[in-house]
């Protein structure tokens, strides 16, 4: 039986990504030995993480004056580091949910954090649209795709002070207008790469600003300077984070992405909103094509884990939502073939009509 696999992150990868991994785990390139055994200044990986860092680049347009590092870590490291490098005096954060939260916290440690806007009110099911930015902070946050409560901004905001993003779960999934960010961040483990490896785009000019000592593990200038190899960078997601950037550019690079994402998540927004067992819970205009969440609607609550296990049966996994919004999720990275949400969709139809008739 086919498996479609849904999770959040880690999450689904191309399969010949994974495959191209496995085949460097056992023989990297016919050396006789494994990636993972070869030393990170050895003269097979320092190739693969520089057109792993220049294909970052070439696929979202980085303008001249931007530098790409792959750190360890995940986007929670950034959390920090990109107060710690970035925050002079005050920020400006938009609110949009738990990592938003998490984010807004951890800037707290270093200067005056002021949250624009919340949608905390309606459980983070939609996108704040009217807010003052203070012209004074020094960079507005957001997170672009909100991966537990399935709302995305599809754009890039127009902000009267430059943006930092958390992308980790729309990285690669639309065309980025990267000049109006100072740093744009994200975990690799739902669109780019297995879990363990970060990625980073951040503006040169944006650094050095700040009066702060910072050590050196969490300072970007000493991962620019040391060309992302100021520590041992974690070598095996590195390399699998440039065969999947090879897809996309293969695939038709992120234009192509976005094309497929919209597609994808037609099918299954049509399907929620015509069928009457479930409901959306993302506010229509602010819905992600990443995280398609949804309910059970009023009167069907108790059928819940029958739907998780009837699609099981059908190979249809990890659709269970997140902890805190219950209900279901079905996360579409750019490797979820269209097939698989046209699955889901059928799924939810033949649910529909064992309940109904
Ligand atoms: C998954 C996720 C995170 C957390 O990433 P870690 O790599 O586990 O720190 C942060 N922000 C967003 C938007 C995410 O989806």
């Amino acid at each position: 039986m086919k498996i479609y696999n849904f999770n959040a992150g880690p999450s689904m990868l191309p399969r010949e990504v994974v495959e191209q991994t496995a085949a460097a785990v056992l023989d990297y390139n016919g050396m006789g030995l494994s990636l993972m055994e070869l030393s990170h200044r050895s003269p097979e990986f320092k190739p693969i993480l520089d057109e792993a860092r220049l294909l970052l680049k070439e696929l979202l347009d980085v303008p001249r004056g931007y530098e790409v590092l792959f750190l360890g870590g995940g986007a929670s490291m950034h959390f920090c580091m990109v107060p710690y490098n970035l925050l002079n005096g005050k920020a400006a954060y938009l609110n949009t949910g738990t990592w938003a939260s998490k984010a807004i916290k951890e800037a707290k440690l270093f200067g005056e954090v002021v949250e624009v806007a919340t949608s905390a009110d309606k459980a983070f099911s939609y996108i704040p649209k009217e807010f003052t930015v203070p012209v004074d902070a020094s960079y507005l946050h957001i997170t672009s795709n909100n991966t537990i409560y399935g709302t995305q901004m599809r754009y890039d905001l127009d902000s009267p002070i430059p943006l930092v993003a958390d992308m980790s779960s729309d990285i690669l999934s639309r065309p980025v207008d990267v000049s109006k960010y100072n740093c744009i961040y994200g975990g690799a483990q739902k669109n780019l790469a297995q879990s363990g490896l970060s990625f980073v785009i951040v503006k040169e000019s944006a650094l050095g600003k700040v009066e702060r000592d910072i050590p050196s593990i969490l300072d970007y200038r000493v991962h620019i300077a040391n060309g992302s190899m100021f520590n041992t960078p974690p070598t095996l997601p590195v390399f699998t984070a440039l065969r999947n950037l090879r897809w996309v550019k293969q695939q038709g690079g992120v234009k192509e992405m976005e094309r497929r994402a919209a597609e994808r998540a037609e099918v299954l927004y049509e399907e929620i909103d015509g069928n009457p067992l479930f409901v959306g819970t993302a506010a229509c205009e602010d819905r992600s094509f990443m995280n398609i969440d949804f309910i059970m609607a009023p009167g069907y609550e108790p059928l819940e884990s029958d739907f998780v296990s009837f699609a099981a049966e059908r190979g249809i996994v990890a659709i269970k939502g997140h902890r805190s919004v219950g209900g279901f999720r079905a996360s579409c990275y750019n490797a979820m073939p269209l097939e698989g949400a046209k699955a889901l969709a059928v799924c939810m139809r033949d649910f529909k009509k064992k309940i109904k008739g």
